[in-house]
C-alpha cells in the first residue's frame, strides 16, 4: 500500500523556491504522489477557523511545543492573543493524519502552525530562530516524522524506504 503524506495546503500551489533543475523534478514527485492518492493536502489554520487574509501571528517566549503545553503563547501583531485557535489547529492538523493514516507530513516552514525548522521570533521584526510550529510540533509527538518545504529529497528517501521495508522484493529491484 502507498504510504500516505499529509501536505500543507499552501504549498501546492508551488509557489516554493527550489533551485533549478531540482524544482522540476520534486514537482514531478510531488504530481505523481497526487496522482497515486497519497497526499492528504489540509491548512491547519482554515480548518481551525481562522479566516483569509488573517493577521500575523508570532510564537512569543517559546516553540510549538511550549505552546502546544501552554508554557508559550501565539499573538497577532496586533497584540491579540489567538493561542487556543492556533492550539486547536494543531489538533486538527494531528486529526486529520491520524483519520487517513499518514505516516509523514510535508510542511511549510516559517509558519507557527507548520514551521518545522524554523519559526519567527516573536518580534514582528522579520527575524527567524530554529524551532517548529504547534502542528509540526504535536505531529512529530505522535510519531509522523515531520519535513520542510526545504527537505522534499530527504522525505522522498524517507518514503522509498519505508516501502523498501515493507515490501521486500521493491529491495530487489
Ligand atoms: Fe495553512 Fe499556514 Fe500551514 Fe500554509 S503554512 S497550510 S497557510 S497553516
Amino acid at each position: 500500500m502507498h504510504s500516505k503524506i499529509l501536505v500543507s495546503a499552501c504549498l501546492m500551489g508551488f509557489k516554493v523556491r527550489y533551485n533549478g533543475s531540482e524544482k522540476a523534478a520534486l514537482q514531478h514527485i510531488l504530481a505523481r504522489w497526487q496522482q497515486e492518492q497519497r497526499l492528504v493536502i489540509h491548512c491547519p489554520e482554515l480548518a481551525a477557523g481562522l479566516s483569509i487574509p488573517r493577521a500575523a501571528a508570532e510564537i512569543r517566549d517559546g516553540n510549538g511545543h511550549d505552546v502546544m503545553r501552554d508554557a508559550a503563547r501565539i499573538v497577532e501583531d496586533n497584540g491579540e492573543d489567538v493561542t487556543a485557535h492556533y492550539q486547536l489547529a494543531a489538533w486538527l492538523a494531528l486529526k486529520t493524519a491520524l483519520t487517513e493514516d499518514c505516516c509523514a507530513a510535508l510542511l511549510t516552514d516559517g509558519s507557527p502552525t507548520c514551521g518545522n525548522q524554523v519559526i519567527y521570533d516573536g518580534t514582528f521584526n522579520g527575524v527567524q530562530q530554529p524551532g517548529m510550529g504547534v502542528a509540526a510540533a504535536l505531529l512529530e509527538a505522535n510519531g509522523i516524522r515531520v519535513f520542510s518545504h526545504q527537505q522534499i529529497p530527504q522525505l522522498v528517501t524517507f518514503i522509498e524506504e519505508r516501502e523498501r521495508i515493507d515490501d521486500p522484493m521493491q529491495a530487489r529491484l
